[in-house]
């Protein structure tokens, strides 16, 4: 484990953005999303063909896991921090829902209510409430199979506070601020937590498992994997498997969309009204005039209206090849692109929200762990 922190920080509290893929790839040694890789996973979902999933650490693992029918799981967690998500992190849930249908033994969401409380600020009751009222039901009408999906709470896992205390007597100080650069007492419980979570599962049976995360959560991940190696005499855990994706970009053209630029953030749920007027006001990569577009095309890498198609809005590859061409021989304007983007967009709120509120009806069915 590294001792000083040198290169980029990567920090999943979010106050430090990562502005360069590439350069965090060399860094932390992640591996690239390959080609090779991609056509290993059987029916790769939109965000791995269109290499939105950009990297991994040893997903090849989870996918000889699928080929051969061997166990492996995914889990995934909810942090209650708002009350609302933003549309970036529904590719979280889109992966996951991928590796669940692909075969996984076990899919577990958990709840994060812990790390809430001692990163947040939330009392354990506000966080339960949240998590039950708006986000289990949100994840669950974005696509996760409540049916197929195991459900805990920090707070009501003793196995995970176990392993948790164990890790705590496995890492020092220094080595955490390697990874996460200044932590607070709060931060370090949270981490530990994640931890615990990330390998609970093999607790219970021994076999590999998967974690779609955003770029900025990799620290956990390296967290993790280090513990694995320090307590396999103990435990005997797999190093979990991590797959990443971009992030949304931020409707101003920066790098991530965030909740703290509100004007620039596409909420889940929204107000079509109010999504159709973001829009409206989002970058583009067209030209300064009508006339120039034609000419010379528009620039569809530039183009937040284009990532949306890309990355939520636009299911079928050849619509999206379509977009992409008829922007570059400037066939398209942007004004078709943002009406369009509207329409998509108001679509999606209205199917969100009706699921939203068919799933709030299962949450009191749900059986929840407790150890
Ligand atoms: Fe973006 Fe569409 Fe304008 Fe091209 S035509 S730059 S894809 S909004």
């Amino acid at each position: 484990m590294a001792r000083a922190r040198k290169g980029p920080l990567i920090d999943p509290w979010g106050s430090e953005l990562p502005e360069d893929y590439v350069r965090i790839i060399e860094h932390f040694g992640l591996e690239i999303f390959t080609d090779d890789l991609l056509e290993a996973l059987p029916r790769p979902n939109k965000l791995m063909r269109r290499k939105i999933v950009f990297c991994h650490r040893d997903l090849k693992v989870i996918a000889d896991a699928i080929r051969e029918h061997k166990p492996f799981y995914v889990l995934t967690g909810i942090m209650p921090s708002a009350e609302k998500l933003h549309l970036g992190t529904r590719m979280v849930i889109e992966n996951f829902r991928y590796f669940q249908e692909a075969g996984a033994k076990e899919a577990y969401l958990l709840v994060a209510d812990l790390e809430a409380v001692a990163t947040r600020g939330l009392t354990l009751q506000e966080a339960r409430r949240r998590a039950l009222e708006f986000y289990i039901p949100a994840y669950i009408a974005l696509g996760i199979d409540p049916g197929k999906t195991k459900f805990y709470f920090q707070s009501e896992n003793r196995t995970v506070l176990r392993l948790m205390t164990r890790f705590s007597a496995k890492v020092t100080m220094a080595e955490m601020e390697a990874i996460y650069g200044q932590l607070t007492p709060g931060k370090v419980v949270g981490a530990l937590l994640d931890a615990a979570d990330i390998l609970y599962p093999q607790v219970r049976e021994k076999m590999p498992g998967v974690i779609p995360v955003g770029i900025d959560q990799d620290p956990h991940i390296r967290l993790t994997r280090d513990l694995v190696k320090r307590t396999r005499s103990e435990f005997g855990f797999t190093a979990p498997a991590s797959v990443y994706h971009k992030f949304t970009p931020s409707l101003d053209g920066s790098f991530k969309m965030s909740k703290s630029k509100p004007e620039s953030c596409i909420w889940l749920p929204e107000d079509p009204a109010s999504t159709e007027r973001k829009i409206w006001k989002a970058l583009t990569g067209g030209r300064s005039s009508l006339a120039e577009q034609r000419a010379k095309g528009g620039q569809p890498e530039k183009c937040v209206v284009f990532e949306l198609f890309k990355q939520h809005l636009v299911e079928d590859d050849r619509e999206l090849d379509q977009i992409y061409e008829e922007c570059r021989s400037g066939a398209r304007i942007c004004g078709e692109c943002k009406t369009y983007a509207t329409e998509l967009m108001r679509e999606f709120m209205e199917d969100f929200k009706a699921r939203l509120e068919e799933a709030r009806s299962m949450v009191k069915d749900l059986e929840f762990v407790q150890e």
